[in-house]
């Protein structure tokens, strides 16, 4: 599974083709104590390959960070919607319309953090790994997955702000119809990007599983959530809770890389 062996031979020198981890030079011919002559970073790292366990610690930390504020606000946000819908019940069967109204705002707010909290999550998970160039790391899935970060940050506010701050009319259903439309397209180009995003990570464990899963939950997971979404919100919550169990899955393996230097041993991990 991991090459440990360096393709040089007995003069220590690079007789494999292989190329530099940074910079793509191609290494062969050169001494495997050496540096690449075009980037300077050092040949044996090339040699060791991409696996995460080799990554840099601190870039690791980043990526662990953002898995588990992605994951902690998840949690959060279904508690927060489950809490919010027992408590709107109750101010609404009261009748008051200042309480329910500072409600709304109190709840549009605690909304924004939560997902603000989660948005921040994905760019700490996509932060470039500091050893490649944008050759070796699937730059359109990590862009997209952080411009959308930013741009759900933008609805979100704005989302929070209305129901906050204007007075109940037929435009403002609207314009709230759109944006939460707009979020909810949003999510849906992050979610791909995010799958692909995964993809790369989870071969660099290496997880046979989580490289399966995440491109079966491309399409699996639309699936399960938008019939499922016309049927109660049954279809979203499980949907949620299989993509939490994936990200979970590999937020287990940096923790372990992080604790033990090596990723956690996990049923399905050859494949
Ligand atoms: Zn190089």
């Amino acid at each position: 599974m991991e090459q440990i062996h360096p393709p040089a031979n007995p003069q220590g020198i690079v007789d494999a083709l292989r190329s530099c981890i940074k910079c793509g030079y191609n290494i062969k011919g050169l001494f495997a104590e050496g540096h690449c002559p075009e980037c300077g970073t050092p040949v044996a790292q090339s040699l060791r390959g991409d696996l995460l366990q080799h990554a840099a610690g601190d870039y690791i930390k980043t990526i662990l960070t953002g898995h588990s504020w992605v994951l902690n606000s998840i949690l959060v946000s279904i508690i927060l919607q489950i809490a919010g819908a027992f408590v709107g019940f109750s101010v609404g069967a009261a009748g008051g319309t200042a309480a329910s109204r500072e409600f709304t705002a109190l709840a549009a707010f605690a909304a924004l953090a939560v997902s603000v909290w989660g948005l921040l999550g994905y760019l700490k998970l996509t932060t470039p790994d500091p050893q490649f160039d944008g050759s070796s790391q699937p730059e359109r899935a990590r862009v997209i997955v952080r411009a959308v970060a930013y741009a759900q940050m933008g609805i979100r506010g704005m989302l929070a702000a209305f129901s906050a701050f204007s007075t109940p009319s037929a435009a403002m259903v609207l314009v709230l119809g759109g944006l939460n439309a707009l979020a909810i397209v949003a999510f849906a180009i992050q979610f791909v990007a995010m799958m692909n995003y995964t993809r790369w990570l989870a071969r660099r464990v290496p997880d046979a599983w989580i490289v399966r899963r995440a491109g079966m939950y491309r399409w699996l997971l639309p699936l399960v959530a938008v019939p499922g979404a016309i049927l109660l919100m049954i279809g979203p919550l499980i949907a949620l809770i299989m993509y939490w169990n994936l990200l979970d899955r590999m937020r287990k393996h940096l923790k372990s890389i992080v604790a033990t230097g090596t990723p956690a041993a996990l049923r399905g991990m050859a494949g």
